[in-house]
């Protein structure tokens, strides 16, 4: 017996790089369930790794989108429409700062990259936001975003990242708010350090990973997979009361005071 039956969902899920992506573990988790999956991808260098991982999980719908650019985000949600006519979750699971801007000093911040890091990792939220819920029936659904302890704490390098995951949080608060009468909800999971493709792009990564094993009550580094479990019940009905909080998975850190 499942624990949670999500079949007959459909599932968005845009992040995935590779096997070690956070939208990986989300997207087996929501398929264990019985959901149907689309995958997105950021440009085609990708496609081969993603169409691996999808294999595991037949049927599943592949396109690339880079949510940088309109057209691509459309058509992505244009092919959802003609393909499954309706929506019922969509995980956000996409960041991107220069790589000079995540070391060194935050007030050396470049206006451009600024505007990266907040165009790929917080407004695309919004954009992709947008097209999911014309997609959303009366039944409502679930949206949900990642996001990092950086948002309201100082980490050394994560400089303007902070700033996007803080916007990214706002966004989640906002939405919630705005699309609660429509039943569709909104949240986001805080998850601590793993080591995926773009968390080694920050300076000073794997001496992070280690201080979270060492000071987090539950002495230990966060598994993917508990991002997917708890990706999972947020976008279950069992999480129908919940909408516009962050859940942080990180063991317990964000608890600590030193
Ligand atoms: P990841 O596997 O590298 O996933 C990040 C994804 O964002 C990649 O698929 C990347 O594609 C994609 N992306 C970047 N720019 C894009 C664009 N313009 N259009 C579409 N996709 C784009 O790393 P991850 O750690 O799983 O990150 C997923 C989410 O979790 C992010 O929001 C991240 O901030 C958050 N998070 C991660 C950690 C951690 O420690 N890993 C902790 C807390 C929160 P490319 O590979 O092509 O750039």
């Amino acid at each position: 017996m499942r624990a949670i039956d999500l079949r007959g969902k459909r599932a968005l899920v845009l992040g995935v790089a590779n096997r070690r992506s956070l939208a990986w573990a989300i997207a087996d988790a929501l398929a264990a369930a019985g959901c149907r999956l689309a995958l997105a991808y950021q440009n085609e260098r990708l496609r081969e790794n993603v169409e691996a991982l999808a294999s595991a999980h037949e049927g599943s719908l592949l396109a690339p989108c880079d949510v940088t650019e309109p057209e691509q985000v459309r058509a992505l949600f244009e092919t959802l429409e003609r393909a499954w006519g309706a929506l019922d979750i969509l995980v956000h699971s996409v960041a991107y700062a220069p790589r000079q801007e995540l070391e060194g000093q935050f007030l050396q911040t470049s206006l451009e990259g600024w505007r990266t890091a907040m165009e790929v990792s917080a407004y695309s939220l919004l954009a992709t936001a947008r097209e999911a819920v014309r997609l959303m029936g009366e039944e409502g659904g679930s949206i949900l975003a990642l996001t990092f302890l950086a948002s309201e704490r100082v980490f050394p390098n994560y400089n303007v990242m902070g700033s996007a995951k803080a916007a990214l949080e706002h966004i989640v608060r906002q939405l919630a708010f705005e699309l609660g009468p429509r039943q569709v909800r909104v949240n986001a999971i805080s998850a601590g350090p793993v080591a995926t493709l773009s968390a080694r792009g920050i300076a000073g990564f794997t001496q992070m990973l280690a201080h979270h094993r060492e000071r987090a009550p539950l002495r230990r580094n966060i598994e993917p997979r508990e991002v997917g479990d708890t990706a999972l019940f947020l976008c279950s009905p069992l999480a129908s009361g919940i909408t516009g909080s962050v859940i942080f998975v990180d063991a317990g850190y964000h608890i600590m005071g030193i």
